[in-house]
């Protein structure tokens, strides 16, 4: 008979690629992306074919000049919202926005109402008012706020943004049209991530846009922030998932001894698609152009079963709703295809983790890449000073950036060999360190043009086609024509990163300007020799910053050290650091957080790593009671009646081979138990503490440590323990599904 372990292993060896209904053409071959692409989006072509045009004028004037939207183009908004949904088989809408939990919240109401009339007859109708798209109040008291609320001010409104289109989501009966909306406490706080996205757009586009008018670019009137996301994930089949409390409950193995192959022969990384995932990654991109999001590139990435997705890039509020909408998609599909994707930062030990590369750039209303060489002497004056901003930003508010991307799991990814180590450098490339070095050398006093030709402007073009130059240990890399944030989390809401760096560069923005002000007073004539003495100065106080070795190395570590960039190891490392005023002093003075939402956030992060490194140890200490020390004793009633067999026989002694094996099992179960123990009584002594930064820092410098010791002695086990007695999936099925 099968045993119950084989019986797993078979079903899920024998699963085939699921398929699924997707729109044919008459010859049976699929149709063109482009003929359903944003057929589940009301997008700005549709609004402007459906809305009369003086509403149009209107909506369309709020979104690009901010005028206040009224509540007469609110009323027919939602009007022809009510009737794109229902046709398309909608029955309910909700807010759809971005709590300090990480994921998306919704309430849903159903496009109903009651008409009663005065016969006392009541009739249903199809509803849908300008107030009810314009703002909701979901029952909030229940999501994170950090302290913000208090329990007599426990309500919070959410509110439209009709800055990104509203979107129909699918479920197994129906449609939901979903309205992409902020989240704020009635004293007007945020309690989400994207408020302060917004806000942090707003500073860097009326910071870039005054910076740009003192170099000359008077006509631009508005610069945004764009953002491509990279974002990598695991499959792990569904039955294994199930059969894993630590999976299950925190999407991470807590134990489980390495598999003799895991990515040593290097042959996952771009190599073919094993079959069910693509058939996943097939529907979901179906899914996704649906919903208008450009998802553009899949492949294998560098451990068994890790993959990546990447859209074309877009403007960062839309780029970043659409990386949480596809996060929320990829989990619905997956299990579809019996797959749990996993976003954890970190799953398996000993193989690389999740990141989430965010690509950032600003760019003009003229559609100019301000990171992107240009072809004048005068654009690659302007390329140098927005390249000089992004150094400046990273080096003034590298504790900020470092907080927004910290967290429990990330911490276990960052630093680990396989990712960016957690000291905040940034990497050019040769090329244009050379040419920041003969700025910073450069003799101001000289004719300006001869200066500006000297610092090698005029040979930039060149730059953008050679994008070899590639550092894979930086955090913050150049690569071309715009900057990839690495250090960030697969599971995190960019967000939170992207507005502080927004903030970071609004505020390095501000200082500039003011800077170039002063030098260009009274001799506007000698402009781009004032600009060159700027970048010269800011190129030498950010110097520190510039890194371009191996990021992984303890070379860096102490050499950073010496530069006195911070190596804020940890979360509460990283949130002890923050606290400080001058680490976040530039948020409030951007205007993207007041001083009440920092501390908030502060809190949020503190009580969530709490959370969930307790979370992890008491799972782990569950697992070790319940499954895995009753598998070793079992194999121990076993060993018991083996033992006495071949002693009896006079061929075994202690310190023979099976002596060695008994012994050993003996000793790791002791181990376990012991480890086990010490740290069930941690967890008492630190329900106790009150402190909460001093909380998460034994949790960061004692618990973990403790866990990985008792992980260890479990993993001994379980190459101890008879395989069909192993209670749990191991590595080496989890990670080479087909
Ligand atoms: P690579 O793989 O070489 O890093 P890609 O061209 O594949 O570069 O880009 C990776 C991501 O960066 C994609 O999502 C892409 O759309 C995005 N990207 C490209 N240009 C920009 C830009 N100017 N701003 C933001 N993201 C960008
Ligand atoms: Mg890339």
């Amino acid at each position: 008979m099968t045993s119950p372990r084989n019986a797993v292993r078979l079903a899920v060896m024998s699963r085939q690629p699921r398929t699924f209904d997707a729109p044919r053409l008459p010859d049976g071959h699929r149709s063109p992306v482009s003929t359903y692409f944003g057929r589940h989006v009301l997008d700005l072509i549709k609004l402007r074919e459906k809305l009369p045009r003086e509403t149009w004028v209107s909506f369309i004037s709020t979104l690009r000049n901010g005028t206040p939207l009224t509540r007469e183009v609110a009323e027919t908004v939602a009007s022809v919202a009510r009737d794109w949904a229902v046709s398309h088989g909608a029955t309910h809408f909700t807010h759809w926005f971005q709590p300090m939990t990480g994921l998306t919240a919704e309430k849903h109401d159903a496009f109903i109402d009651l008409n009663v009339q005065m016969s006392g007859e009541s009739r249903v109708l199809e509803k849908f008012s300008g107030s009810q798209l314009w703002q909701s109040e979901p029952d909030a008291s229940s999501f994170p706020s950090g302290g913000m609320r208090s329990t007599f001010e426990a309500r919070g409104y959410t509110a439209w943004d009709p800055s990104v289109p509203m979107f129909l989501v699918e479920s197994a009966n129906g449609r939901t049209l979903c309205i992409p909306s902020a989240y704020i406490s009635y004293h007007g706080h945020s309690l989400d991530h994207k408020t302060p996205l917004l806000r942090s757009i707003e500073a860097l586009s009326a910071n870039a846009t005054a910076f740009l008018k003192l170099l000359g670019d008077v006509d631009v009137k508005h610069v945004a922030a764009t953002l491509g996301i990279e974002q990598e994930y695991f499959l792990v089949d569904r039955a294994h998932f199930a059969l894993r409390p630590d999976l299950t409950l925190t999407e991470k193995t807590l134990l489980g001894a390495a598999s003799a192959r895991h990515q040593q022969f290097e042959d996952h990384y771009f190599g073919s698609i094993p079959s069910r995932a693509i058939a996943f990654m097939e529907e979901l991109e179906y899914e996704l152009f649906r919903l208008g999001i450009p998802m553009r590139t899949r492949h294998n990435e560098v451990a068994p079963m890790q993959f990546e997705m990447a859209p074309i890039f877009e403007d960062v509020n839309l780029g970043n709703d659409h990386n949480v909408l596809a996060m929320d998609v990829a989990r619905k599909v997956a299990l579809r295809h019996d797959f749990v994707c996993l976003f954890h930062e970190k799953p398996f030990a000993g193989i690389n983790g999740s990141g989430k590369h965010c690509n950032w750039s600003m760019s003009t209303d003229r559609g100019e890449n301000l990171l992107d060489p240009g072809k004048t002497p005068h654009q690659n004056l302007r390329f140098l000073a927005f390249l000089a901003v992004c150094l400046k930003a990273v080096y003034d508010s590298s504790v900020a950036l470092r907080f927004s991307i910290s967290g429990a799991n990330n911490d276990l990814r960052l630093g680990a060999n396989e990712a960016p180590p957690a000291i905040l450098s940034v990497f050019v490339g040769d090329q244009l360190t050379q040419i920041i070095e003969r700025a910073m050398a450069g003799e101001a006093s000289k004719d300006p043009e001869h200066f500006v030709l000297e610092m090698g402007v005029a040979k930039l073009p060149a730059l953008a086609k050679d994008n070899t130059d590639r550092n894979r240990t930086s955090p913050f890399a150049f690569t071309g024509n715009k900057f990839e944030f690495r250090a960030v989390g697969s599971s995190a809401n960019c967000a939170v990163p992207m507005s502080t760096l927004n903030a970071a560069a609004a505020a390095a923005l501000a200082e500039m300007t003011e800077r170039l002000r002063k030098k260009l007073d009274g001799k506007p004539a000698h402009r781009d020799l004032a600009v060159a003495e700027l970048l010269r100065e800011v190129f030498t106080e950010t110097a520190a910053v510039r890194f371009e070795g191996n990021g992984y190395s303890d070379e860096w570590k102490a050499e950073a050290k010496k530069r006195g960039l911070p190596n804020l190891v940890d979360t509460p490392a990283a949130i002890a650091a923050v606290r400080e005023k001058k680490a976040h002093q530039f948020l409030i003075d951007t205007g993207v957080l007041s001083d009440v939402e920092v501390d908030a956030r502060i809190n949020v992060a503190l009580e969530r790593y709490i959370k969930q490194v307790t979370l992890e140890a008491e799972t782990l200490a569950d697992t070790i009671s319940t499954l895995v020390v009753p598998a070793v004793e079992r194999q121990l009633a076993v060993t018991g009646s083996a033992w006495k067999a071949v002693t009896d026989a006079g061929v075994a002694a202690k310190n023979s081979p099976y002596g060695t094996r008994v012994a050993a099992t003996a000793k790791a179960l002791d181990d376990v138990l012991g480890g086990s123990a010490q740290l069930t009584a941690l967890l008492d002594k630190l329900a106790g503490v009150h402190d909460e930064l001093k909380h998460a820092q034994a949790l960061g410098s004692e618990m973990r440590p403790l866990m990985q010791t008792v992980r260890d002695a479990a993993d001994r086990l379980e190459s101890l323990v008879d395989d069909e007695l192993w209670p749990l999936p191991k590595y080496r099925e989890m990670l080479f599904v087909k």
